[in-house]
Order: C-alpha cells, then structure tokens, then sequence
C-alpha cells in the first residue's frame, strides 16, 4: 500500500516545494513509483520539476474540478522518473470553484483513490496556507511533513501549527499522522539555528527525522536549470541529504510495518 505525504507548513520560504521535489526526485532514484502533486498555485514545484507551468496541459483544476481520471491530468517530469500533476494559476480558481461542492474537502482523497495501490509514494506540495487545497491534501494524506528553519520563534509556529493538524484532522481525517519533522536550510556554525535544533529534539523527540538539510546553493538553483538537484548534481550536499531523508523515510515505514506484522 502507498503512502501519500502532505508537504506542509503555514509559512512560506520553509522549504516546502524545494523537499517535495527533492524527495520526490531521491524516492524516484530509489526505483519507487512516485507521484509529485503540486497544489501550489505559484507553480513551483511544477517549474521545479522541468514542466513548464504556463504551457501544461492540465493542472490540479481538472483533477479536483473536472474530475478527470488521474492518469490525463498527469504529465512526467523532465527526466521521465516521476509522475506529476501540475499547477499554475488556473489551482487558484480551483479553490475558489471547490467552494460549490458538497464534500468539497475530499475531492482530492477521492481523485487518488484507484492510484494508492499503484504509487509507493505520493507526495504533496501545499500552498503556503490553510485554505481549502491544504484541507484537501490533510484530507487526503496519511501523513504530513513539515519542514521548518531552525530559527527564532520557530518552535512556537510548530507547536501552533501542529495544533492545527490535528484540530483539522479530527474533522476532516483522523487518521492523519505527522510522519516528521524536518530541519531545513541548516547551518551549523549558527548558534541559534543548534540551540532551536535541540530545543526541537526535546519536544518533538522522535518525529525530527535525523536527517538535516544543509543550506546548499545547488538546491536553490536547481530550478533554474530545470530539473530537480539530484538530476544534474548527484554530489551535493544537497542531494546527498535529500536522498539520506528519502532512506530515512522508507527505513522508518520498512520497520512500522515490521511492527504491524508482529503484532
Ligand atoms: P516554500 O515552498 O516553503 O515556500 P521553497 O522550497 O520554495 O519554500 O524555498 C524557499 C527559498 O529557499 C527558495 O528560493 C529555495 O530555492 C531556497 N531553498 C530551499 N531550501 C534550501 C536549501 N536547503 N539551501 C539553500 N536554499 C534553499
Ligand atoms: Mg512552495
């Protein structure tokens, strides 16, 4: 069975988009089937992926609006290892339009059913807000990450943030799990960024995934070069800690499922 993860933090900047399409990428160089949906509609991770946003085909819009089967709105990214569902302006639109629906918050949920079992790992990108695309995606997600900077303030955001999850979630999808907390654009000589990174430990224990990702050049530049960083520089810091979180992640279901099966 597959997992589907929620990119997601209120905040914009995080990191959100550059570890959706990085670990999509990482998960897809791992020879999982991968599926990237960017519910954004900045389009970043769409551009982030090489799929040019203002000349795709379909979007988010006809999936969640149109209900169009899943496998014709989905285009490949540029080097052809992942599947994606794009967005543009047009997911704007979409959230205003979703507004009409009954049972507006599982339009997403329901679109992804007849593809669970096909993808090893579906990945959302969420916009930098808690509007009706996020409610999708929570409603939607077995598990959400969030990636955050460790900087000042930062534990008081997580802890609201985290509080919000799970209000949503009692409503829209009880189910939904943090699957981790994730530090981003990290710099170690920083002593704030260390003193924020164990204060995060001490509250949130397990669920800071061990992995750490360095503030990196190659990650911010990757999409002008149109693919994700791993694609062009396996070698950098950056794609070596996004691949070291996808191993992070599939070693931690690899032993959650273990555990189901002793029990
Ligand atoms: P969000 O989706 O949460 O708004 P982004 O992933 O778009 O955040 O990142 C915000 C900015 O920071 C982008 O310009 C991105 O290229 C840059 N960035 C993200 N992660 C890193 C990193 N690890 N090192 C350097 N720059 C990064
Ligand atoms: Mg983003």
């Amino acid at each position: 069975m597959g997992r589907v993860i929620a990119v997601a933090n209120q905040k914009g900047g995080v990191g959100k988009t550059t570890t959706s399409v990085n670990l999509a990428a990482s998960m897809a160089a791992t020879k999982r089937k991968v599926l990237l949906i960017d519910l954004d509609p900045q389009g970043n991770a769409t551009m982030g992926s090489g799929v040019d946003k203002y000349d795709v085909p379909k979007t988010a819009y006809e999936l969640l609006i149109d209900e169009e089967p899943i496998a014709q709105v989905t285009v490949k990214d540029t080097s052809g290892f992942f599947d994606l569902i794009a967005a543009n302006s047009d997911v704007t639109a979409a959230e205003i339009k979703l507004m009409e629906f009954f049972a507006r918050e599982v339009r997403l949920r329901n679109a992804l059913a007849p593809v669970r079992d096909y993808y090893d790992y579906i990945f959302i990108d969420c916009p930098p807000s808690l509007n009706m695309l996020t409610v999708n995606a929570m409603a939607a997600a077995d598990s959400v990450l969030v990636p955050m900077q460790c900087e000042y303030y930062a534990l008081e955001g997580l802890t609201a943030l985290i509080d919000t999850i799970s209000k949503l979630a009692s409503v829209v999808n009880p189910e939904l799990q943090v699957e981790g907390i994730l530090r981003t654009m990290f710099d170690p000589r920083n002593r704030l960024a260390s003193d924020v990174s164990d204060q995060l430990k001490q509250h949130f224990g397990k669920k800071v995934y061990r992995t750490v990702i360095p503030r990196n050049v190659r990650l911010a530049e990757a999409p002008s070069f149109g693919k994700p960083a791993m694609y062009y520089d396996k070698t950098s810091n950056g794609s070596k800690a996004y691949l070291a979180l996808a191993g992070e992640i599939i070693r931690r279901h690899e032993e959650e499922n273990q555990a189901v099966a002793v029990d």
